[in-house]
Protein backbone atom coordinates (compact mmCIF):
# COMPACT_ATOMS: atom_id res chain seq x y z
CA UNK A 1 0.00 0.00 0.00
CA UNK A 2 1.26 3.63 -0.29
CA UNK A 3 3.06 5.14 2.17
CA UNK A 4 3.10 8.93 1.43
CA UNK A 5 5.78 11.24 3.12
CA UNK A 6 5.81 14.91 4.34
CA UNK A 7 8.03 17.46 2.72
CA UNK A 8 10.55 18.95 4.89
CA UNK A 9 13.69 20.60 3.96
CA UNK A 10 13.48 19.72 0.43
CA UNK A 11 13.02 16.18 0.80
CA UNK A 12 10.42 13.51 1.47
CA UNK A 13 10.91 11.93 4.91
CA UNK A 14 8.68 9.66 7.27
CA UNK A 15 6.80 10.87 10.37
CA UNK A 16 9.40 10.60 13.08
CA UNK A 17 7.76 8.62 15.06
CA UNK A 18 6.84 6.37 12.58
CA UNK A 19 3.28 6.46 12.97
CA UNK A 20 1.08 6.13 9.98
CA UNK A 21 -2.91 7.12 9.61
CA UNK A 22 -5.46 5.25 6.96
CA UNK A 23 -6.61 7.51 4.07
CA UNK A 24 -9.69 6.06 2.11
CA UNK A 25 -11.01 5.99 -1.21
CA UNK A 26 -14.83 8.12 -0.92
CA UNK A 27 -15.74 6.05 -3.77
CA UNK A 28 -15.31 2.48 -2.54
CA UNK A 29 -15.18 2.80 1.63
CA UNK A 30 -11.69 1.08 1.08
CA UNK A 31 -8.19 2.30 2.92
CA UNK A 32 -6.08 2.73 -0.49
CA UNK A 33 -2.57 4.52 1.00
CA UNK A 34 -1.66 5.81 4.61
CA UNK A 35 -0.31 9.34 5.50
CA UNK A 36 1.88 10.80 8.37
CA UNK A 37 0.56 11.01 11.53
CA UNK A 38 2.85 14.16 12.49
CA UNK A 39 3.34 15.21 15.88
CA UNK A 40 4.95 18.29 17.56
CA UNK A 41 8.59 17.40 16.52
CA UNK A 42 8.03 17.01 12.57
CA UNK A 43 6.28 20.55 12.72
CA UNK A 44 9.34 21.63 14.23
CA UNK A 45 11.53 19.93 11.96
CA UNK A 46 9.72 22.15 9.31
CA UNK A 47 10.23 25.49 10.80
CA UNK A 48 13.61 24.98 11.55
CA UNK A 49 13.67 24.53 7.97
CA UNK A 50 11.93 26.91 6.84
CA UNK A 51 13.56 29.59 9.32
CA UNK A 52 16.74 28.72 7.43
CA UNK A 53 15.74 29.21 4.11
CA UNK A 54 13.64 32.28 5.05
CA UNK A 55 16.83 34.86 4.42
CA UNK A 56 17.84 33.93 1.01
CA UNK A 57 14.33 33.32 0.13
CA UNK A 58 12.87 36.87 0.83
CA UNK A 59 15.86 38.11 -0.58
CA UNK A 60 15.64 36.74 -3.61
CA UNK A 61 14.61 39.15 -6.37
CA UNK A 62 10.85 39.07 -6.76
CA UNK A 63 11.79 38.06 -10.32
CA UNK A 64 13.72 34.83 -9.32
CA UNK A 65 10.78 33.68 -6.97
CA UNK A 66 8.29 34.93 -9.69
CA UNK A 67 9.99 32.45 -11.88
CA UNK A 68 9.82 29.24 -9.44
CA UNK A 69 6.27 29.73 -8.96
CA UNK A 70 5.54 30.10 -12.59
CA UNK A 71 7.55 26.64 -12.68
CA UNK A 72 5.31 25.20 -10.34
CA UNK A 73 2.40 26.81 -11.95
CA UNK A 74 3.39 25.11 -15.53
CA UNK A 75 4.08 21.48 -13.60
CA UNK A 76 0.52 21.35 -12.02
CA UNK A 77 -0.57 21.81 -16.06
CA UNK A 78 1.45 19.52 -17.38
CA UNK A 79 0.71 16.68 -14.71
CA UNK A 80 -3.16 17.57 -14.86
CA UNK A 81 -4.40 13.93 -15.82
CA UNK A 82 -2.60 12.36 -12.85
CA UNK A 83 -3.33 15.22 -10.56
CA UNK A 84 -7.27 15.01 -11.21
CA UNK A 85 -7.45 11.37 -11.01
CA UNK A 86 -5.81 11.20 -7.79
CA UNK A 87 -8.14 14.20 -6.12
CA UNK A 88 -11.02 12.22 -7.43
CA UNK A 89 -9.95 9.07 -5.95
CA UNK A 90 -9.09 10.48 -2.17
CA UNK A 91 -12.35 13.21 -2.31
CA UNK A 92 -14.71 11.21 -4.27
CA UNK A 93 -15.61 14.02 -6.59
CA UNK A 94 -16.15 13.13 -10.01
CA UNK A 95 -13.26 13.27 -12.20
CA UNK A 96 -14.00 15.17 -14.99
CA UNK A 97 -14.88 18.00 -12.36
CA UNK A 98 -11.45 18.16 -10.83
CA UNK A 99 -10.57 18.08 -14.17
CA UNK A 100 -12.23 20.70 -15.00
CA UNK A 101 -12.10 22.72 -12.07
CA UNK A 102 -9.63 21.74 -8.95
CA UNK A 103 -6.51 21.09 -10.82
CA UNK A 104 -6.42 24.05 -13.47
CA UNK A 105 -7.77 26.19 -10.45
CA UNK A 106 -4.19 25.33 -8.02
CA UNK A 107 -2.11 26.48 -11.25
CA UNK A 108 -4.25 29.51 -12.01
CA UNK A 109 -3.15 30.11 -8.41
CA UNK A 110 0.13 29.52 -8.43
CA UNK A 111 1.02 31.21 -12.15
CA UNK A 112 -1.28 34.26 -10.49
CA UNK A 113 0.96 35.27 -7.73
CA UNK A 114 4.08 34.82 -9.44
CA UNK A 115 2.69 37.76 -11.37
CA UNK A 116 1.00 39.27 -8.28
CA UNK A 117 3.94 39.90 -6.46
CA UNK A 118 5.58 41.77 -9.73
CA UNK A 119 2.96 44.68 -9.87
CA UNK A 120 2.55 44.71 -5.92
CA UNK A 121 3.73 47.90 -4.43
CA UNK A 122 3.24 50.16 -1.09
CA UNK A 123 2.89 53.98 -1.03
CA UNK A 124 3.80 57.08 0.26
CA UNK A 125 2.43 59.70 1.37
CA UNK A 126 3.77 63.37 1.75
CA UNK A 127 3.23 66.01 3.86
CA UNK A 128 3.71 69.15 2.17
CA UNK A 129 7.03 71.15 2.27
CA UNK A 130 7.62 69.48 5.27
CA UNK A 131 8.01 65.60 5.32
CA UNK A 132 7.56 62.38 2.88
CA UNK A 133 6.45 59.35 4.58
CA UNK A 134 7.11 55.93 2.46
CA UNK A 135 5.73 52.27 3.45
CA UNK A 136 7.96 49.34 2.91
CA UNK A 137 6.20 46.14 2.89
CA UNK A 138 8.46 42.71 3.80
CA UNK A 139 7.68 39.46 3.93
CA UNK A 140 6.30 38.44 7.85
CA UNK A 141 8.75 34.71 7.88
CA UNK A 142 7.25 31.44 8.99
CA UNK A 143 3.37 31.30 8.24
CA UNK A 144 1.18 28.50 8.50
CA UNK A 145 -1.17 27.58 6.42
CA UNK A 146 -3.62 24.77 6.85
CA UNK A 147 -6.43 23.90 4.52
CA UNK A 148 -9.27 22.12 4.32
CA UNK A 149 -10.78 18.26 2.55
CA UNK A 150 -13.45 19.72 -0.02
CA UNK A 151 -11.23 21.23 -2.79
CA UNK A 152 -7.60 19.88 -1.27
CA UNK A 153 -5.43 21.40 -3.78
CA UNK A 154 -7.43 24.18 -5.19
CA UNK A 155 -7.56 25.56 -1.53
CA UNK A 156 -3.96 24.74 -0.60
CA UNK A 157 -2.50 26.18 -3.13
CA UNK A 158 -4.55 29.13 -2.83
CA UNK A 159 -2.54 30.10 0.41
CA UNK A 160 0.80 28.94 -0.38
CA UNK A 161 0.92 30.89 -3.78
CA UNK A 162 0.85 33.81 -2.05
CA UNK A 163 2.40 33.28 0.96
CA UNK A 164 5.62 32.32 -0.70
CA UNK A 165 5.09 35.12 -3.67
CA UNK A 166 5.26 37.53 -0.96
CA UNK A 167 8.83 36.23 0.56
CA UNK A 168 7.53 33.84 3.42
CA UNK A 169 8.67 30.59 4.15
CA UNK A 170 6.21 28.07 4.75
CA UNK A 171 4.72 25.18 6.95
CA UNK A 172 1.78 23.69 5.66
CA UNK A 173 -1.00 21.09 6.70
CA UNK A 174 -3.53 19.68 3.80
CA UNK A 175 -6.40 17.54 5.16
CA UNK A 176 -5.42 14.74 6.84
CA UNK A 177 -8.87 13.08 4.78
CA UNK A 178 -7.39 14.59 1.20
CA UNK A 179 -3.47 14.35 1.44
CA UNK A 180 -2.63 13.19 -1.62
CA UNK A 181 -2.35 16.14 -3.97
CA UNK A 182 -0.65 17.85 -1.66
CA UNK A 183 1.97 15.15 -1.53
CA UNK A 184 2.36 15.14 -5.56
CA UNK A 185 2.82 19.11 -5.06
CA UNK A 186 5.87 18.33 -2.70
CA UNK A 187 7.13 16.23 -5.92
CA UNK A 188 6.19 18.93 -8.63
CA UNK A 189 8.15 21.63 -6.04
CA UNK A 190 11.14 19.56 -6.06
CA UNK A 191 11.18 19.50 -9.62
CA UNK A 192 10.62 22.80 -10.17
CA UNK A 193 13.54 23.76 -7.70
CA UNK A 194 11.87 25.47 -4.88
CA UNK A 195 15.04 25.65 -2.41
CA UNK A 196 14.78 23.45 0.35
CA UNK A 197 12.97 24.44 3.60
CA UNK A 198 10.93 27.27 1.41
CA UNK A 199 7.97 25.27 1.61
CA UNK A 200 7.69 22.64 4.23
CA UNK A 201 4.28 19.85 3.82
CA UNK A 202 3.44 18.18 7.15
CA UNK A 203 0.65 15.93 7.43
CA UNK A 204 -1.58 14.90 9.95
CA UNK A 205 -4.67 15.48 12.50
CA UNK A 206 -5.70 18.76 12.99
CA UNK A 207 -5.42 18.35 17.08
CA UNK A 208 -2.28 17.32 16.58
CA UNK A 209 0.20 18.45 14.00
CA UNK A 210 -2.67 21.43 13.18
CA UNK A 211 -2.55 22.50 16.86
CA UNK A 212 1.19 22.50 16.82
CA UNK A 213 1.60 24.74 13.49
CA UNK A 214 -0.83 27.11 15.54
CA UNK A 215 0.73 27.46 18.54
CA UNK A 216 4.17 27.36 17.69
CA UNK A 217 5.70 30.53 19.63
CA UNK A 218 7.70 31.35 15.70
CA UNK A 219 5.33 30.83 13.63
CA UNK A 220 3.85 34.56 13.27
CA UNK A 221 0.93 34.28 10.41
CA UNK A 222 -1.87 31.26 10.19
CA UNK A 223 -3.81 31.49 7.23
CA UNK A 224 -6.51 28.52 8.11
CA UNK A 225 -9.40 27.82 6.00
CA UNK A 226 -11.84 25.05 7.63
CA UNK A 227 -15.30 24.81 9.71
CA UNK A 228 -16.13 27.64 12.09
CA UNK A 229 -15.88 25.83 15.66
CA UNK A 230 -12.31 25.10 14.39
CA UNK A 231 -11.30 29.02 13.62
CA UNK A 232 -12.65 29.60 17.17
CA UNK A 233 -10.42 27.20 18.46
CA UNK A 234 -7.34 28.54 16.28
CA UNK A 235 -8.31 32.27 17.69
CA UNK A 236 -7.98 31.30 21.21
CA UNK A 237 -4.54 29.92 21.00
CA UNK A 238 -3.22 32.32 18.07
CA UNK A 239 -4.96 35.70 19.44
CA UNK A 240 -2.96 36.07 22.82
CA UNK A 241 0.36 35.47 20.99
CA UNK A 242 -0.74 38.04 18.72
CA UNK A 243 -0.45 36.38 15.49
CA UNK A 244 -1.95 37.97 12.06
CA UNK A 245 -4.95 35.40 11.35
CA UNK A 246 -6.99 35.06 8.35
CA UNK A 247 -9.66 32.42 8.49
CA UNK A 248 -12.28 31.29 6.14
CA UNK A 249 -15.08 29.40 7.99
CA UNK A 250 -18.74 28.33 7.39
CA UNK A 251 -21.08 29.29 5.30
CA UNK A 252 -25.21 28.74 4.73
CA UNK A 253 -25.72 30.85 1.90
CA UNK A 254 -28.69 32.45 0.33
CA UNK A 255 -29.92 32.00 -2.78
CA UNK A 256 -33.03 34.40 -3.51
CA UNK A 257 -34.72 34.59 -6.78
CA UNK A 258 -37.55 36.78 -7.87
CA UNK A 259 -39.92 36.08 -10.66
CA UNK A 260 -38.18 38.62 -13.24
CA UNK A 261 -35.00 36.36 -13.43
CA UNK A 262 -34.01 35.14 -16.82
CA UNK A 263 -35.43 31.74 -15.42
CA UNK A 264 -33.41 29.15 -17.56
CA UNK A 265 -30.58 30.33 -16.89
CA UNK A 266 -31.25 30.37 -13.13
CA UNK A 267 -32.36 26.76 -13.12
CA UNK A 268 -29.49 25.08 -14.65
CA UNK A 269 -27.10 27.62 -12.16
CA UNK A 270 -28.88 26.38 -9.08
CA UNK A 271 -28.52 22.89 -9.88
CA UNK A 272 -24.67 23.57 -10.13
CA UNK A 273 -24.74 25.94 -6.92
CA UNK A 274 -26.57 23.35 -5.24
CA UNK A 275 -25.17 20.41 -6.01
CA UNK A 276 -21.64 21.14 -7.50
CA UNK A 277 -18.81 18.52 -5.86
CA UNK A 278 -21.90 16.84 -3.77
CA UNK A 279 -23.02 20.73 -2.33
CA UNK A 280 -19.45 20.50 -0.34
CA UNK A 281 -18.66 23.60 -1.52
CA UNK A 282 -18.66 26.23 1.21
CA UNK A 283 -19.85 28.81 -1.57
CA UNK A 284 -22.84 26.22 -2.89
CA UNK A 285 -26.44 28.38 -2.07
CA UNK A 286 -28.21 25.87 0.04
CA UNK A 287 -31.12 28.31 1.29
CA UNK A 288 -33.26 28.97 -2.13
CA UNK A 289 -35.81 31.45 -1.91
CA UNK A 290 -38.56 31.62 -4.57
CA UNK A 291 -40.78 34.94 -5.29
CA UNK A 292 -44.49 33.02 -4.67
CA UNK A 293 -45.27 33.72 -8.23
CA UNK A 294 -42.92 31.81 -9.54
CA UNK A 295 -42.37 28.83 -6.41
CA UNK A 296 -44.85 26.19 -8.00
CA UNK A 297 -42.88 26.28 -11.77
CA UNK A 298 -39.29 26.30 -10.14
CA UNK A 299 -40.00 23.57 -7.61
CA UNK A 300 -41.51 21.06 -10.51
CA UNK A 301 -38.53 21.95 -12.82
CA UNK A 302 -36.12 22.26 -10.50
CA UNK A 303 -36.98 18.40 -8.57
CA UNK A 304 -37.42 17.23 -11.85
CA UNK A 305 -34.06 18.09 -12.76
CA UNK A 306 -32.77 17.02 -9.30
CA UNK A 307 -33.79 14.03 -9.40
CA UNK A 308 -32.51 12.86 -13.07
CA UNK A 309 -28.61 13.89 -12.14
CA UNK A 310 -26.54 10.87 -12.04
CA UNK A 311 -24.90 10.27 -8.71
CA UNK A 312 -22.42 6.93 -8.93
CA UNK A 313 -18.76 6.20 -9.74
CA UNK A 314 -16.36 9.59 -10.20
CA UNK A 315 -14.68 7.80 -13.00
CA UNK A 316 -18.28 7.46 -14.93
CA UNK A 317 -18.10 10.85 -17.27
CA UNK A 318 -21.84 10.93 -16.71
CA UNK A 319 -21.55 11.09 -12.80
CA UNK A 320 -22.92 14.80 -11.72
CA UNK A 321 -22.40 13.97 -8.13
CA UNK A 322 -19.32 11.45 -7.06
CA UNK A 323 -19.30 10.19 -3.04
CA UNK A 324 -19.54 12.47 -0.23
CA UNK A 325 -15.78 12.94 1.49
CA UNK A 326 -16.37 10.10 4.34
CA UNK A 327 -18.20 7.87 6.06
CA UNK A 328 -18.75 10.24 8.76
CA UNK A 329 -19.39 13.02 6.72
CA UNK A 330 -22.36 11.27 4.81
CA UNK A 331 -23.69 9.91 8.37
CA UNK A 332 -23.52 13.97 9.80
CA UNK A 333 -25.59 14.77 6.22
CA UNK A 334 -28.47 11.93 6.46
CA UNK A 335 -28.60 12.88 9.89
CA UNK A 336 -29.91 16.78 8.82
CA UNK A 337 -32.39 14.98 6.52
CA UNK A 338 -34.05 13.34 9.97
CA UNK A 339 -33.79 16.46 11.59
CA UNK A 340 -35.34 18.26 8.84
CA UNK A 341 -38.21 15.51 8.75
CA UNK A 342 -38.88 16.14 12.45
CA UNK A 343 -39.08 19.80 12.01
CA UNK A 344 -41.70 19.10 9.48
CA UNK A 345 -40.38 19.39 6.30
CA UNK A 346 -41.48 17.34 3.30
CA UNK A 347 -38.53 15.45 1.65
CA UNK A 348 -39.02 16.27 -2.71
CA UNK A 349 -36.58 14.08 -3.94
CA UNK A 350 -32.83 12.53 -2.47
CA UNK A 351 -32.61 12.22 1.00
CA UNK A 352 -31.43 8.66 1.03
CA UNK A 353 -27.98 7.15 1.06
CA UNK A 354 -26.95 5.38 -2.81
CA UNK A 355 -25.35 2.13 -3.09
CA UNK A 356 -24.39 2.09 -6.96
CA UNK A 357 -23.71 -1.29 -8.87
CA UNK A 358 -19.63 -2.58 -8.66
CA UNK A 359 -16.55 -1.13 -7.53
CA UNK A 360 -18.72 1.80 -5.88
CA UNK A 361 -21.19 -0.39 -4.14
CA UNK A 362 -19.48 0.35 -0.34
CA UNK A 363 -18.95 4.33 -1.03
CA UNK A 364 -20.12 7.12 0.62
CA UNK A 365 -22.73 8.21 -1.92
CA UNK A 366 -26.27 10.68 -1.12
CA UNK A 367 -28.88 10.86 -3.44
CA UNK A 368 -29.06 15.05 -4.01
CA UNK A 369 -31.82 16.14 -2.31
CA UNK A 370 -34.53 18.60 -1.90
CA UNK A 371 -36.69 19.87 0.82
CA UNK A 372 -39.61 22.08 1.59
CA UNK A 373 -42.07 22.89 4.24
CA UNK A 374 -39.75 24.41 6.51
CA UNK A 375 -39.05 27.79 8.51
CA UNK A 376 -36.45 29.62 8.14
CA UNK A 377 -35.49 29.95 11.47
CA UNK A 378 -35.40 26.51 12.44
CA UNK A 379 -31.57 24.18 12.50
CA UNK A 380 -32.22 22.53 9.07
CA UNK A 381 -32.32 26.39 7.64
CA UNK A 382 -29.39 27.92 10.46
CA UNK A 383 -26.86 24.92 10.76
CA UNK A 384 -24.28 24.28 7.86
CA UNK A 385 -24.56 20.95 6.65
CA UNK A 386 -22.24 21.13 3.83
CA UNK A 387 -23.75 18.82 1.57
CA UNK A 388 -26.14 17.60 -1.60
CA UNK A 389 -29.00 18.95 0.29
CA UNK A 390 -31.01 22.32 0.02
CA UNK A 391 -34.32 23.54 0.94
CA UNK A 392 -36.99 25.53 -0.66
CA UNK A 393 -38.95 28.42 0.48
CA UNK A 394 -41.16 30.87 -1.02
CA UNK A 395 -41.33 34.50 -0.35
CA UNK A 396 -43.24 37.43 -0.52
CA UNK A 397 -41.73 40.87 -0.54
CA UNK A 398 -38.28 41.97 -0.79
CA UNK A 399 -37.73 42.82 2.96
CA UNK A 400 -38.80 39.93 4.00
CA UNK A 401 -36.51 37.60 2.18
CA UNK A 402 -33.60 40.20 3.23
CA UNK A 403 -34.78 39.52 6.95
CA UNK A 404 -34.44 35.15 6.02
CA UNK A 405 -31.46 35.73 3.98
CA UNK A 406 -30.01 37.39 7.45
CA UNK A 407 -31.08 35.26 9.58
CA UNK A 408 -27.89 32.74 9.94
CA UNK A 409 -25.08 33.55 11.81
CA UNK A 410 -22.87 33.08 8.97
CA UNK A 411 -22.38 35.52 6.19
CA UNK A 412 -19.56 33.87 3.26
CA UNK A 413 -22.14 34.19 -0.26
CA UNK A 414 -24.96 34.59 -1.92
CA UNK A 415 -26.48 34.75 -5.16
CA UNK A 416 -29.50 36.99 -6.06
CA UNK A 417 -31.63 36.45 -9.58
CA UNK A 418 -33.34 39.32 -10.70
CA UNK A 419 -33.30 41.51 -13.90
CA UNK A 420 -34.52 44.59 -11.88
CA UNK A 421 -31.01 46.04 -11.82
CA UNK A 422 -32.13 48.61 -8.79
CA UNK A 423 -33.46 45.73 -6.48
CA UNK A 424 -30.21 43.67 -7.42
CA UNK A 425 -27.89 46.57 -6.06
CA UNK A 426 -30.38 47.98 -3.22
CA UNK A 427 -30.15 44.52 -2.32
CA UNK A 428 -26.45 43.27 -2.69
CA UNK A 429 -26.02 46.43 -0.11
CA UNK A 430 -28.26 44.80 2.40
CA UNK A 431 -27.46 41.24 2.27
CA UNK A 432 -24.85 40.27 4.98
CA UNK A 433 -22.18 38.41 2.92
CA UNK A 434 -18.58 38.75 1.78
CA UNK A 435 -19.62 37.67 -1.54
CA UNK A 436 -23.03 38.64 -3.73
CA UNK A 437 -23.15 37.34 -6.84
CA UNK A 438 -26.00 38.72 -9.15
CA UNK A 439 -27.47 36.24 -11.57
CA UNK A 440 -24.70 33.88 -11.77
CA UNK A 441 -22.50 32.07 -9.44
CA UNK A 442 -19.04 30.94 -8.60
CA UNK A 443 -17.80 33.35 -11.31
CA UNK A 444 -14.66 33.74 -10.10
CA UNK A 445 -12.07 36.81 -10.46
CA UNK A 446 -8.61 36.10 -8.25
CA UNK A 447 -8.10 39.81 -8.04
CA UNK A 448 -11.44 40.40 -6.04
CA UNK A 449 -11.72 40.29 -1.87
CA UNK A 450 -12.43 36.51 -1.09
CA UNK A 451 -14.16 35.94 2.05
CA UNK A 452 -16.90 36.30 4.72
CA UNK A 453 -18.35 38.27 7.76
CA UNK A 454 -20.17 37.45 10.76
CA UNK A 455 -19.17 33.47 11.72
CA UNK A 456 -17.79 33.05 8.02
CA UNK A 457 -14.46 34.62 9.30
CA UNK A 458 -12.29 36.98 10.09
CA UNK A 459 -9.78 39.09 6.88
CA UNK A 460 -9.80 38.64 2.66
CA UNK A 461 -8.38 36.24 0.42
CA UNK A 462 -7.34 36.91 -3.08
CA UNK A 463 -5.59 39.67 -4.92
CA UNK A 464 -3.43 42.04 -3.19
CA UNK A 465 -5.53 40.73 -0.03
CA UNK A 466 -3.62 37.96 0.54
CA UNK A 467 0.19 39.85 -0.21
CA UNK A 468 -1.23 42.22 2.02
CA UNK A 469 -1.52 39.16 4.68
CA UNK A 470 1.30 37.97 4.27
CA UNK A 471 3.47 41.10 4.48
CA UNK A 472 4.47 43.38 7.32
CA UNK A 473 3.63 47.05 6.61
CA UNK A 474 6.33 49.76 8.11
CA UNK A 475 5.78 53.66 7.56
CA UNK A 476 9.01 55.49 7.50
CA UNK A 477 8.71 59.17 8.18
CA UNK A 478 11.86 61.47 7.15
CA UNK A 479 11.35 64.91 7.50
CA UNK A 480 13.12 67.38 5.58
P1 LIG B 1 -12.04 21.40 9.67
O1 LIG B 1 -12.15 22.67 10.41
O2 LIG B 1 -12.44 20.15 10.34
O3 LIG B 1 -10.54 21.16 9.18
C1 LIG B 1 -9.85 22.07 8.37
C2 LIG B 1 -8.36 21.89 8.59
O4 LIG B 1 -8.04 22.28 9.92
C3 LIG B 1 -7.86 20.45 8.43
O5 LIG B 1 -6.58 20.48 7.84
C4 LIG B 1 -7.77 19.99 9.88
O6 LIG B 1 -6.85 18.95 10.07
C5 LIG B 1 -7.32 21.25 10.57
N1 LIG B 1 -7.64 21.32 12.00
C6 LIG B 1 -8.67 20.73 12.65
N2 LIG B 1 -8.60 21.03 13.97
C7 LIG B 1 -7.53 21.83 14.13
C8 LIG B 1 -6.95 22.46 15.27
N3 LIG B 1 -7.46 22.34 16.48
N4 LIG B 1 -5.85 23.21 15.08
C9 LIG B 1 -5.32 23.36 13.85
N5 LIG B 1 -5.81 22.78 12.75
C10 LIG B 1 -6.92 22.02 12.89
O7 LIG B 1 -12.84 21.62 8.32
P2 LIG B 1 -13.16 20.55 7.19
O8 LIG B 1 -14.19 19.63 7.70
O9 LIG B 1 -11.86 20.03 6.66
O10 LIG B 1 -13.75 21.49 6.04
C11 LIG B 1 -15.10 21.81 5.93
C12 LIG B 1 -15.36 23.21 6.44
O11 LIG B 1 -14.55 24.14 5.75
C13 LIG B 1 -16.78 23.66 6.21
O12 LIG B 1 -17.26 24.31 7.36
C14 LIG B 1 -16.64 24.66 5.06
O13 LIG B 1 -17.67 25.64 5.01
C15 LIG B 1 -15.33 25.26 5.35
N6 LIG B 1 -14.76 25.88 4.16
C16 LIG B 1 -14.71 27.24 4.09
C17 LIG B 1 -14.20 27.87 2.96
C18 LIG B 1 -14.11 29.37 2.86
O14 LIG B 1 -13.45 29.86 1.95
N7 LIG B 1 -14.73 30.13 3.75
C19 LIG B 1 -13.74 27.09 1.90
C20 LIG B 1 -13.83 25.70 2.00
C21 LIG B 1 -14.32 25.11 3.13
Amino acid sequence: MQKIANYINGALVPPNKSNYLDNYEPATGQVYAQIPDSSTEDVEHAYVAAKAAFPAWSTLSTDERSKILYRIASLIEENLESLAAAESKDNGKPEWLAKMVDIPRAASNFRFYSTAIQHYAAGAHAMSNKAINYTLRGAIGVVGCISPWNLPLYLFTWKIAPALAAGNCVVAKPSEVTPMTAFLLSQICIEAGLPAGVLNIVHGLGHSAGNAIVSHPNIKAISFTGGTQTGAQIAKIAAPMFKKLSLELGGKNPNIIFADCDYDKMLSTTLRSSFANQGQICLCGSRIFVERPLYERFKKDFVQRVAAMKVGDPLDKNSKLGAVVSKAHQEKVLSYVSLAKEEGGHVLCGGYAVHPEGRCKEGYFIAPTVIEGLEYDCRTNQEEIFGPVVTIMPFDTEQEVLEYANSVVYGLASTLWTSNISRATRMAQEIEAGIVWVNCWLLRDLRTPFGGVKASGVGREGGFHALDFFTEPKNVCIEY
